[in-house]
Parts: C-alpha cells; sequence; structure tokens
C-alpha cells in the first residue's frame, strides 16, 4: 500500500503529464507525443489508485476491468473511422452515467465512501457536491445520446424545435434548482430524484433543438460536461486526480467549445442555453436539388485543368474520411507538385465529423504539416489560385453560408473557393452535405463536378496526370 504523500506525488506527477498530453495536442506535429503522455499518465493515475488503503476487493474491480477493456478492445477494431464521432458522443454518455450511479450509491450508503458524518449523513458540502455531478452527469447522459443518434443517424439531423421551447427549458431548470437545493437541505431522496429526472429530460430538450451544421459546437461541449461530471465524481470520492483531469478536460472541451462557435460565427452564450439556430429553416432557400444544370466532367478534364496550373488549393471534406482517399489525394498531390504546381491543402475547423478530423487524415497520408493552412490563412489566397479542388466537402465551401440569410449556416464562415479561377468538386451525386441544404457553388459557370467516388477520382486523375 502506498502513503498518502506517495500517492500525491504520483498524482502531481500524473496531472503534469496530462498538462503536457494537452500541449502536445495541440498541434498535429506534437499530438503523438500528446497521446504518449496522456497514455503514460494515466496508467500511472490508474496504477496507484490501485495502490491506495482504501482499496478492499481486487476481484470486483479487475472484473470490471475485464470485461469493460474487452468491449472497448471490440468496439475500438470494429468502429470505423467514420464512425468516430458517434462514438465519442457514445463515451461521453457513459462518464454522465458513472457521474449519476455513483451519485446514487453514495447517497445510499456514504460510509463505503468515506463521506458518512458521525451520524451517518452527508455534510452539506457532500450533498452539494453530489447535486452538481449528478446533474451535470445526467445531463451530459441523454444530451450524449441524443447527440449519438443524430451523428448515426437514428434521428433526423434537423432541428427539432417547438413553441415556448425555452421557456419549458427555463421552467424546468428551475424546478431542477429548487429540487437539488431542497435536497441539500434535507439529503431526502424524492428531491434527489426529481432533481435527476428533470435533468435527464433537459438533456434531451438541449440537443434536440441543434441543427445539423452546428453539431460539432455540441459536441466539444458534451466533451466539456463530461469532464465537469467526471471532477464531480472527484469531489465524491475525495479523489484529487479526479477532479484535477476532470477539471482538465471539462476546462479544455470549454475552449474546444469556444474555438468552434468562433469557426461557426455563433455564440457560446446561446450553445450553452441550447437550442441555437433552431430558428432557421432547414433545407435552405435554393431550388430543389436536381433541377438545375450542372458542368461536369471526367477525370481527364480534371487531370488536364490540374496540370496546367500553376497553384491549387485543395479542400477535403468527410467525403475524404468516407472514401478513405488520403493516401490516393496524397499521391496525387505528389505527382502535381512533381510537375511543378504548388499544392496547398485548405482546412475548415469543422470539415469532417469532429474537430482535427480533417488534420488526422492528412497527417495519416503524411501530407507535409507546412502545406496544410487552416481557414484564416488560406482564405486570403484562393483569389490568386487556378484551381480549387474539392474533395467530398460540400457545407464548408457553401456560399449559403454567406449569401442566403434563411439558410441554416447563415453567419458560418466558409473556405472562399469560388475566388480561385476554376472550381472542381469530387462528390458522387449532387446530395446536400450534412445541413441537408443545396449548394449554389454546383451550378456555377467555373464550376466542375467530378461525380465519383472520393478515392477512385483521385486514383483516376493521378492515372491522367501521369
Ligand atoms: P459535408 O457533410 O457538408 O459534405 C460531405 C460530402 O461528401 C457530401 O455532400 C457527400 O456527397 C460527399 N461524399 C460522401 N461520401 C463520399 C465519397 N465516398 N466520395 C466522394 N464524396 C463523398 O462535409 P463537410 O466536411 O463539407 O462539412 C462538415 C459538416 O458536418 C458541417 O456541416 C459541420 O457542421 C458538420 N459536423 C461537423 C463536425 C465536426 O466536429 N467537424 C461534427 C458534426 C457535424 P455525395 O453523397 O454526393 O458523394
Amino acid at each position: 500500500m502506498l502513503s498518502a504523500n506517495m500517492v500525491a506525488l504520483a498524482y502531481l506527477v500524473a496531472a503534469v503529464l496530462f498538462i503536457l498530453a494537452l500541449k502536445g495536442l495541440s498541434s498535429p506535429e506534437s499530438a503523438r507525443r500528446g497521446n504518449l503522455y496522456g497514455i503514460l499518465g494515466m496508467t500511472l493515475a490508474v496504477v496507484v489508485t490501485l495502490l491506495m488503503s482504501g482499496v478492499v476487493n481486487y476481484a470486483w474491480i479487475f472484473a470490471a476491468v475485464f470485461v469493460g477493456g474487452a468491449f472497448g478492445v471490440v468496439v475500438a477494431r470494429k468502429i470505423p473511422m467514420t464512425d468516430m464521432p458517434q462514438l465519442v458522443a457514445a463515451m461521453h454518455s457513459l462518464v454522465g452515467l458513472a457521474a449519476v450511479l455513483i451519485a446514487v450509491s453514495a447517497l445510499y450508503n456514504p460510509a463505503a465512501y468515506g463521506i458518512a458524518t458521525v451520524g451517518g449523513g452527508l455534510s452539506i458540502a457532500s450533498r452539494i457536491e453530489l447535486f452538481l455531478g449528478t446533474f451535470i452527469g445526467a445531463i451530459t447522459f441523454t444530451a450524449s445520446i441524443v447527440a449519438f443518434a443524430k451523428l448515426q443517424g437514428l434521428m433526423s439531423g434537423s432541428p427539432l424545435v417547438f413553441k415556448g421551447q425555452h421557456a419549458v427549458n427555463l421552467l424546468l431548470g428551475l424546478i431542477m434548482l429548487a429540487a437539488g437545493i431542497a435536497f441539500c437541505f434535507t439529503q431526502d431522496w424524492t428531491p434527489f430524484l426529481i432533481m435527476t429526472g428533470v435533468a435527464l429530460v433537459l438533456g434531451v430538450l438541449l440537443i434536440a433543438p441543434i441543427g445539423g451544421a452546428d453539431m460539432p459546437v455540441i459536441v466539444s461541449m458534451l466533451n466539456s460536461y463530461s469532464g465537469w461530471a467526471a471532477a464531480g465524481i472527484g469531489f465524491t470520492l475525495n479523489n484529487n486526480m479526479l477532479i484535477i483531469a476532470g477539471a482538465l478536460v471539462g476546462s479544455s472541451g470549454a475552449i474546444l467549445s469556444y474555438i468552434m462557435c468562433k469557426a461557426m460565427n455563433r455564440s457560446l452564450f446561446n450553445v450553452l442555453l441550447g437550442g441555437f439556430g433552431g430558428e432557421a429553416v432547414a433545407g435552405g432557400g435554393a431550388a430543389a436539388v436536381g433541377e438545375r444544370p450542372v458542368h461536369s466532367g471526367s477525370a481527364e478534364d480534371a487531370g488536364f485543368l490540374l496540370s496546367n496550373a500553376r497553384s491549387v488549393i485543395i479542400v477535403p471534406g468527410y467525403g475524404l474520411a468516407v472514401a478513405r482517399a488520403q493516401h490516393a489525394l496524397k499521391e496525387m498531390a505528389d505527382a502535381l507538385n512533381g510537375a511543378g504546381v504548388d499544392v496547398r491543402f485548405a482546412i475548415h475547423p469543422v470539415a469532417g465529423r469532429m474537430p482535427g478530423h480533417m488534420n488526422v487524415l492528412l497527417a495519416e497520408a503524411d501530407v507535409p504539416y507546412d502545406i496544410v493552412l487552416e481557414m484564416d490563412e488560406i482564405n486570403p489566397e484562393f483569389s490568386d489560385a487556378d484551381v480549387a479542388l474539392i474533395i467530398g466537402a460540400n457545407d464548408v465551401v457553401n456560399p449559403a453560408a454567406k449569401n442566403d440569410s434563411g439558410s441554416p449556416i447563415y453567419g458560418m464562415p466558409i473556405l472562399e473557393v469560388n475566388k480561385a479561377a476554376h472550381v472542381i468538386v469530387v462528390k458522387r451525386s449532387l446530395s446536400p452535405g450534412y445541413a441537408g441544404i443545396d449548394n449554389d457553388l454546383f451550378y456555377m459557370d467555373k464550376t466542375m463536378m467530378l461525380f465519383s467516388d472520393a478515392k477512385k477520382a483521385c486514383e483516376s486523375i493521378l492515372k491522367a496526370l501521369s
């Protein structure tokens, strides 16, 4: 068994490793190292926790680790990269559920958690901690399930809104608060269960009205909530490591949400209240898909345009991930580079289905970091580019975000590909993207549609180039 001082020291080292992990993850170059620090910190934290004097039964712990670990290995091996966002949402829901279940068992048997007062009850501080951990955990649980259902396509991605939604949310919030305060004074099960039940309903009501294109903010917001829920459990369990790790996840998730909000041009305040974008009309203002003529071309046509260009900017999107086309794309970009064409990649902050999705794919294909540019850096460059090549992206290049005030994505900054001399769009059809709206870019005179799977298109263009 470890002494209290040794535990404190080991936790301090683990906390530093977690901070280094976050720092590493802030840039693609150092992300691998950051991951390694995170793994080391978590291993240290788990081993030290298992060696603490409060642990009385290893059999139950190892049985749970075995079952959970086996499940995790199977899921991690089977899940396709494109389903990662829903997996993350599902994981967040488990953190929320864990917070609620621990709070229930701590209230049922405070002595088992070492938080019982002399009379066997709970101190006011413990009750407040339980209240906070439970309601944040309950909201995280159901909100993450709704996010999972939306991302998995089990629920419509369009905003589900009803009249008086904000008033209902406010009323439920007040009931939850009143029940929580009553619980803090009485330590009674009835207000505790009311507070938990209302929080579970609130989780659903807060996420249901979020429109498709606004989901990235919600995914990072739930990441943050799950961190705060974990920190709440840390207080209940009197475990400093969990408090620190939870607070790090909570605050880094909140910072990421802020960054995503800025990328989407939304206010964090509206996101926190839920239901932002609910007033927008899903479907956009453009004519129905398929009614307008487009210019379509072949891979050979695309190869001709690209090989005659001086400068090409490639915009990857979710379709690149679906087609697993990153390696084929890299080969094609290398061939263009070899032919003296200046090739760069433009990354929109919400391209794909999770923050950093495109950076991960391009890093996997060994695309050099210095030619991968963020939206603010690359946007002024489009007017000098000969070709903007869009591979499986749609919403992030949709001019409706600038021109159509009735569009659900109105106000979102986009990659300004329409400023390039020529635009080539690679996708399989004229289907809309995640936000469910048509894209005027496809119908512009300077746009050539190359209807194909992204991987096949890259391979065919490469063939045409050589
Ligand atoms: P979009 O979802 O707007 O568009 C992707 C396009 O890829 C589709 O129009 C589809 O067209 C095409 N596509 C799909 N499969 C293939 C394939 N095999 N080959 C070629 N093309 C393919 O993607 P964007 O990246 O432009 O935008 C991301 C959207 O997702 C935004 O609305 C964002 O808000 C949202 N979102 C982002 C999250 C994040 O954290 N980044 C999280 C949740 C949502 P077709 O079927 O015709 O081929």
